[in-house]
């Protein structure tokens, strides 16, 4: 085993306030900005007043996570000007960003303004190829991890609750990573299955604290978060935190674009599939879902009963990494069972 873990996490509030010292820590003195145009307007000027005085800048604003885009947009940037990036915003810039900086070989500061996904501490970057494919990309991690809850608190409760999705699917992930090692003898480091199934705890300990949304609540999420990337450090890959569930959401992701819902709403949805299958408490995760204010049922994602069949036929092809979907080999009709009985309605 070898791995990287980021220097500094700061997760409090108001802990953007502490980002001239962190990133002096680091060792930085002129600052990339990745973002985009909604969360420049909403914290662009109070980042520019905090660091303007001390610290050299720039900004880029990303409309895309198209990696051809974003090769052609790196050729562009005038890296010996920087000696870091910091990526503010959701998901997007700090994908984005964690990719320029891993290109440049510059550290990264992952600044999120809201926990939609586990990416923010992670070394993963999620991508669209050539052919609008997802692509993930092992990468470096964070250097730093700045989450500040009074900013996080701003964000849509849809994302929020589309983070509770993410993390609370390690429980399927980990399953998926467990029955790997049994069966296919997979080298799976214990302590990164450990930390995956922690940060699944915290949110499933909590989802009263963590669904009302409360300073305490969004901390809990946030440290989720931070648990669930650190557990992909330790592996070396996303395994840990992606299992069948994820390879579910990646088939509707690719069977019907521009349809589905938010990554995590996804991913939430198919681990109470991958649940039952596995013969797991899936009413459990439905239960967290539901009071998190997420989808439980395919309708919820935009899906009919059959389109999510369809998925999950198809979800197992997408990556030849072993889960209960590669086990089992549904066929459509057990498909279309597994998914009516399961989140085929709300209740
Ligand atoms: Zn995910």
């Amino acid at each position: 085993m070898e791995f990287r873990l980021p220097w500094i996490v700061a997760i409090g509030s108001g802990s953007v306030e502490g980002l001239p010292e962190i990133l002096r820590g680091i060792g930085c003195s002129s600052v990339l900005i990745v973002t985009d145009a909604t969360i420049r307007g909403l914290l662009g000027p109070r980042v520019e007043g905090l660091l303007a005085g001390s610290f050299k800048l720039g900004f880029v604003e990303v409309s895309t996570n198209h990696q051809p885009t974003l090769d052609k947009l790196h050729v562009e940037i005038p890296w010996a000007g920087y000696d870091c990036v910091i990526g503010l915003g959701g998901g997007r810039p700090v994908d984005v960003a964690k990719y320029l900086a891993h290109k440049s070989s510059k550290p990264f500061v992952s600044v999120p303004t809201s926990i939609s996904h586990d990416g923010f501490a992670s070394p993963i970057v999620a991508l669209k190829d050539d052919s609008g494919n997802p692509l993930s990309l092992f990468t470096t991690p964070p250097r730093a991890v700045v989450v500040d809850l009074q900013v996080v608190s701003k964000a849509p409760r849809r994302l929020l609750a589309s983070g509770v999705g993410d993390l609370v699917a390690k429980v399927t992930s980990v399953a998926d990573a467990r029955l790997a090692v049994r069966e296919r003898g997979e080298e799976i480091p214990e302590s990164s299955l450990r930390l995956a199934e922690a940060a699944a705890s915290i949110v499933v300990d909590n989802i009263g604290e963590v669904s009302s949304w409360t300073e305490r609540g969004l901390r809990l999420l946030a440290e989720a978060g931070l648990l669930a990337g650190m557990a992909m450090s330790v592996a070396g890959s996303s395994r840990p935190c992606s299992g069948s569930e994820h390879l579910f959401s990646h088939a509707v992701d690719k069977l019907y674009p521009g349809r589905g819902g938010l990554h995590g709403e996804q991913v939430g949805v198919g681990a109470v599939i991958s649940a039952y299958l596995h013969g797991l408490d899936w009413r459990r995760i439905k239960g967290i879902l539901r009071r998190a204010g997420a989808p439980t049922a395919v309708s919820g994602i935009g899906l009919s009963v059959e389109e999510a069949a369809r998925a999950l036929v198809e979800a197992p092809r997408l990556r030849d990494r072993y889960t209960i979907l590669h086990k089992l080999g549904l066929g459509e009709r057990e498909a279309l069972e597994v998914v009516a009985a399961t989140v085929g309605s709300e209740e």
